[in-house]
């Protein structure tokens, strides 16, 4: 399948009543998790997969650890690694996700691809969500009830749902959780998504399924928090000595925060923060690829995916 040897196989874990976590080592760029919910008569997915091949792969798995057929797909934001496999679903799918995700997948298409080296991208294309909301909205799969909440304000992107299951005390999350992979806010907000941190945390969910990395408990969103507010006071110190994104970052001791994957963010982090601080709006557009570019030149060279 494509480059995937170069990382562990993906793999199902089931978390009981029907609800399984679909995982992709190592979780760094564009190797996302995303889920499944069978019932009896229906199966609903949450998120799909960045290339063609992961995205069969992962539908074969949904149908066969589903009961009954799958008709529905929840995106939790409009990234590519969530929805660029969209296009392998069976066509009459209901895809749902927040209204400004549907419109950034639109405006957005595939172009992102280009930043990457290494993946066997395939047939993939923009398949965006028929089905929209702007707070919340709940599906059930028979009759187990299934939240989907916005929580108000850009975080890791204008549009992040999170998927919640009271009864079973699990949230797939979507990238609002990294565990083990370093936030990245580029195209959200840095404070908007502390604030969300806090509300998430006030779910209670049990386990959660975050959008890169292992399934995890309650604490990773505390370490998310804790990363978003380094960048902040790092940010504040940046603008306060007159240095720029890209030079504060590589004056940076990481600490605890350097054994992350991925973290290159840190340039696009701080220029997200930088604006942020300067008055900004959460999620207001930002020029990318000059952004893009100097994630490559922090990290030496153009950055490499493992999809
Ligand atoms: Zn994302």
């Amino acid at each position: 399948m494509g480059s995937m040897g170069k990382v562990a196989d993906p793999y199902l874990e089931d978390l009981g009543g029907g609800i399984f976590a679909y995982i992709q080592p190592d979780g760094s760029w564009f190797l996302n998790n995303t889920g499944i919910v069978a019932g009896a008569g229906t199966t609903v997915l949450v998120d799909q997969c960045g290339t063609e091949d992961r995205a069969r792969a992962f539908l074969a798995a949904a149908t066969a650890a589903g009961r009954g057929p799958v008709q529905a797909l929840v995106n939790t934001h409009h990234h590519g690694d969530h929805t660029f496999g969209n296009v392998v679903m069976p066509s009459g799918t209901t895809i749902v996700g927040h209204a400004r995700c549907r419109h950034e997948m639109m405006a957005t298409g595939t172009a992102i691809t280009a930043l990457f080296q290494g993946p066997e991208w395939g047939e993939i294309g923009v398949c965006p969500p028929n089905v929209t909301f702007e707070d919340r909205l709940t599906l059930w799969v028979d009759d187990l009830e299934l939240q989907l909440i916005h929580f108000g304000t850009p975080a890791h992107t204008t549009n992040d749902v999170v998927v919640w299951v009271p009864e079973h005390s699990i949230a797939f999350t979507g990238d609002l959780v990294f565990n083990g992979g370093t936030p990245f806010a580029l195209q959200g907000s840095v404070t908007g998504w502390i604030e969300t941190c806090d509300r998430l945390a006030a779910l209670g969910a049990a386990a959660l399924v975050p959008g890169h990395g292992p399934v995890t408990g309650p604490e990773a969103i505390h370490d998310v928090r804790r990363y978003l507010g380094f960048v902040m006071d790092t940010a504040r110190a940046g603008i306060a000595a007159g240095v720029a994104p890209l030079e504060a970052a590589r004056d940076l001791d990481l600490g605890p925060f350097a054994a992350l994957t991925d973290p290159e963010r840190i340039v696009g982090n701080l220029h997200r923060a930088y604006h942020e601080l300067n008055g900004a709006p959460r999620g207001a557009p930002l020029d990318l690829l000059p952004i893009a570019a100097e994630m490559m030149t922090y990290h030496g060279g153009p950055i490499v995916s493992h999809a």
